[in-house]
């Protein structure tokens, strides 16, 4: 009776853990959206695993423990992997790695070298090469059947579309977000009213798992390379010597890996790995030891879910607990009211943490966030403070939930819900904050670039009714700027120079000034470049203006709705009568002694003098040829701050690398 009770019981636990990771995985995998976050997922897996240990009669079928991922979304094209794409076992410590790595030797009687890598917080990618040339790159899916994105991985900068070789082969590896770009898109998804990506692994997936190839291509993915499928047709016998076969190739390869045979030797790593985690340009989230020997691996094989050669080791999460003190509410550009969550400041992964984005009424909601609220906070990709969950037993007794305006705590206005937006908006054109909001955009670097006009300035040109549009800018004084609070005579000479010079600009920088929606900086370059004045886009129709690669039907159609709109022909008629250029001014001819002219130039890093954008544009304009992976062919390299890959790539190919000093020397 007492055996039948405890068996029962097991059913019932495991009867609900199933359901509710089977849950999560939908979310993960085919949705991804998760509503936990991973580690809660990993404990809860092992309670699972725990239970199936001790009670293998009750093993569901359409348990999680038996299959790898999720279904494949209908409206992708299957793709069969004749070579199944596995799951990974992980361990949580260091001692649970040892225990692996001893049961492993044991069985096969001997001393183990082992290949120790990043892992990769990104999804699984498939790629196939047909005598060299790309045919086909797909998702793990179920493991057995995946999703083809082949449009999709075209995209991808740094996915060679030939190979230097005329091989035929599959390689497997991670596509990814780097830390940047997923604080970029969320931040520009968070002005848009859209809900933000959880993290950069769900953000790449998000967007490689993408109908339209388009959209897919704006997200600055990324990839390492490393599995070589069928290694012996090729002659490889180690890992080691297969990621340096898939990067003479032409593929990007994570360099930190190490080979060791000494356990700590591997614990070092990790301790390394860990501590340099957060300087990293992409998210790891844990560290894989996998068998050097190839063939060892094969003889090793696999279970139904995962190699018994590799493992992973998964970083412990880094949490801390604090108290919300404040919920306050602010208007971006677009009207867009976000919360933000003011807290007492905590050390979290490095930094000192005391706001927290709250992103929008659903997430305060959905998570039950109250003032007063004890919660525990992550960093979301290493970068973005998030609060993972509310600690409930420490909520104060007069709790009450956390009070959502109806009206705009700038103008007053009501606010509203946008259809299918989850954000509430002020949609009042004259509300203070969301004109502050555009003048600062419009002066910033990236745009007008008008030197010394920052928000303390703009607020008190708005609050003195100096300005009231990005138009008035150019009918400021002297007089009117003298009257402003600390503001000395050579600060206002330099303004109005630096006002003045932004009349000469690009017609590119004030496109992308003016805050379209969807009208990025690359897309107002490629706007400008198109038609080459603001007259011709103008009277372009969304079909016109779509048919542009690498301009989308979304991009298309937010600029001639803003274009179409009376008020903006008011502005920009006012612009041009204060002698605003409207005209494109980059591509000139190229000069016939340029020596960029037939050159074949990559750029990777980051610059302090010019966005990427520019630079393309700028040695485009000089007759260079600006491509997106490092290869034989590529004659330099341009490596900015923080160069990765593509710099590592260079250097094995004998490709000439210059910095940014260098460069602009040269130009
Ligand atoms: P995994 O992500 O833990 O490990 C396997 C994967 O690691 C491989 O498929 C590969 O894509 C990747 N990887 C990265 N770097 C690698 C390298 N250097 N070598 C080999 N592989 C590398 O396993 P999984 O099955 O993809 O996902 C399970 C994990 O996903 C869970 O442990 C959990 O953390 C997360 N998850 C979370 C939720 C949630 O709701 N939050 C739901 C489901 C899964």
């Amino acid at each position: 009776m007492a055996d039948r009770q405890t068996q029962d019981t097991a059913k019932a636990q495991i009867d609900a853990l199933v359901t509710q990771l089977n849950q999560w995985r939908r979310e993960y995998y085919t949705q991804d959206a998760p509503s936990v976050e991973d580690h809660v997922y990993d404990v809860t897996y092992r309670q699972l695993q725990d239970l199936e240990t001790a009670w293998p009669a009750l093993v569901r079928a359409d348990s999680p423990t038996q299959g790898v991922g999720d279904v494949v979304a209908p409206e992708f094209t299957k793709v069969p992997h004749p070579v199944p794409m596995l799951s990974m076992g992980d361990v949580f410590s260091l001692e649970e790695l040892q225990d692996w790595a001893h049961r492993l030797e044991a069985g096969v009687g001997e001393p183990v070298d082992y290949h120790v890598e990043l892992k990769i917080d990104g999804l699984s990618l498939s790629l196939v090469y047909d005598k060299g040339v790309l045919v086909q790159g797909s998702t793990r899916g179920d493991g057995n059947v995946g999703e083809d994105v082949t449009k999709n991985v075209r995209t991808i900068p740094d996915i060679p579309q030939t190979l230097s070789e005329p091989l035929s082969l599959e390689v497997r590896g991670e596509c990814y977000m780097p830390k940047a770009a997923f604080a970029t898109l969320n931040a520009a998804r968070e002005a848009e009213g859209a809900a933000p990506f959880a993290n950069p692994r769900n953000a790449a997936a998000g967007s490689l798992r993408q109908l339209d190839p388009t959209v897919t291509a704006k997200r600055s993915l990324a990839t390492f390379m490393y599995t070589l499928v069928d290694p012996a047709n090729y002659g490889v016998t180690t890992q080691r010597e297969a990621l340096a076969f898939m990067a003479r190739l032409g593929f990007a390869t994570n360099p930190s890996s190490i080979v060791a045979h000494d356990l700590d030797l591997i614990d070092q790593y990790i301790a390394a790995q860990t501590a340099d985690r957060d300087a990293l340009a992409y998210g790891i989230d844990g560290i894989v030891v996998k068998v050097d020997q190839l063939p060892l691996q094969a003889a090793l094989g696999n279970t139904v879910k995962v190699p018994r050669w590799e493992i992973a080791y998964k970083f412990p999460p880094e949490e801390a607990a604090t108290v919300v003190r404040d919920i306050e509410w602010t208007i971006g550009r677009t009207g867009v009211v976000t919360p933000t969550a003011v807290m007492d400041p905590v050390p979290l992964a490095g930094t000192t943490v005391a706001r927290a984005s709250l992103h929008n009424v659903d997430y305060i909601q959905s998570k039950d966030i109250r003032i007063g609220d004890t919660v525990m906070l992550h960093k979301a990709g290493d970068i973005i403070p998030e609060v993972s969950v509310v600690v409930r037993d420490k909520r104060p007794a007069d709790s009450v939930p956390a009070v959502i305006p109806t009206t705009c705590p700038s103008c007053g206005e009501a606010l509203v819900h946008l259809d299918e937006e989850v954000a509430l908006r002020c949609i009042n054109p004259m509300c203070p904050a969301q004109v502050q909001e555009q003048l600062t955009h419009f002066a910033s670097r990236n745009a007008m670039n008008i030197d010394g006009l920052g928000p303390k300035i703009i607020a008190q040109l708005l609050d003195k009714q100096l300005v009231a549009d990005v138009a008035d800018l150019y009918t400021l004084t002297a007089d009117d700027l003298n009257g402003l609070d600390k503001f000395k005579e050579k600060s206002v000479n330099n303004l109005l120079k630096a006002i003045d010079n932004s009349r000469q600009n690009s017609v590119e920088r004030l496109l992308f000034g003016l805050g379209i929606r969807h009208v990025g900086r690359k897309a107002a370059w490629i706007l400008a470049a198109h038609f080459g004045d603001l007259a011709h886009l103008m009277t372009a129709s969304v079909e016109d203006i779509s048919a542009i690669d690498g301009i989308g039907p979304i991009i298309a159609d937010a600029a001639t709705t803003y274009l179409r709109t009376p008020a903006v022909h008011t502005l920009i008629a006012a612009l041009d009568a204060a002698g605003v250029n409207l005209t494109f001014k980059g591509a000139a001819p190229a000069p016939a002694d340029s020596d960029w002219v037939g050159q074949t130039v990559v750029i990777t890093g980051k610059f302090t003098s010019f966005s990427r954008p520019e630079l393309t544009a700028q040695l485009t304009a000089l007759g260079a040829k600006v491509t997106g992976s490092v290869s034989k062919k590529t004659d330099l390299l341009v490596a900015g701050e923080a160069a990765g890959s593509k710099l590592a790539k260079a250097e094995s190919l004998g490709v000439p690398v210059i910095g940014e000093a260098e460069l602009r020397d040269k130009l």
